[in-house]
């Protein structure tokens, strides 16, 4: 009896540390280079909120991204077709309260081999031609996070945090200096002044 709770024991936690490794594989995005079959192949990914938190935090709260990867091989080029699906939490920049943003976009691209690495032509990825496999993780970041509008809002401002933007205001509102403590003109330019005024 023991022998076989033993057994089950462990046949269970294998089938975990398989299930965390194969998950694992399949948020790496990695695209391999050599080795690889002939045949049309399909990446695909669920980004959370950790995965835009790489190589640096950015404004990204929290994030449930659905990403699909169409490689389609041409002799030794490879032709990528990203569509990425989902929701982003970022803060509103007028109430800084959370807001959904939502992302739905696609990216074309075309991998080939060649001397050293070049991203200068947009939709144009060259590798050198001696590396094995590809992180897509940061085409796939850079991606999404442009879908993101430079001034990002509430669709109305009903919907902000009032209470958020009142004190902001008044925070705004200190800052600025009050009339009369700006400084003083300089007397000399009162003299030029009359000087030209007298011409
Ligand atoms: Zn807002």
């Amino acid at each position: 009896m023991l022998k076989t709770l033993i057994i089950r024991d462990i046949v269970y936690t294998f089938a975990a540390v398989l299930t965390e490794k194969s998950v694992k594989k399949l948020a790496e995005l990695t695209l391999l280079l050599k080795g690889r079959s002939a045949d049309v192949q399909v990446i695909t990914s669920h980004l959370a909120g950790d995965f835009f938190d790489e190589p640096e935090p950015c404004e990204v709260r929290s994030a449930s991204v659905d990403v699909a990867i169409k490689v389609v091989p041409r002799g030794e080029w490879l032709n990528l077709d990203m569509a990425i699906k989902g929701e982003l939490t970022i803060p509103c920049d007028r109430c800084l309260d959370d807001m959904t943003h939502r992302v739905d976009t696609e990216y074309h691209l075309t991998v080939k081999p060649g001397r050293e690495f070049d991203d200068s032509v947009d939709g144009v990825l060259q590798v050198p031609a001696h590396w094995r496999e590809l992180d897509l993780s940061p085409m796939v970041r850079d991606t999404v996070m442009l879908t993101i509008p430079i001034m990002h809002v509430h669709p109305s401002v009903d919907e902000c945090n009032s209470e958020m933007i009142e004190r902001l205001e008044q925070h705004r509102g200190a800052d600025t200096l009050p009339d009369n403590s700006k400084p003083a003109a300089d007397p000399r330019w009162d003299a030029l002044n009359a000087l030209i005024k007298q011409e």
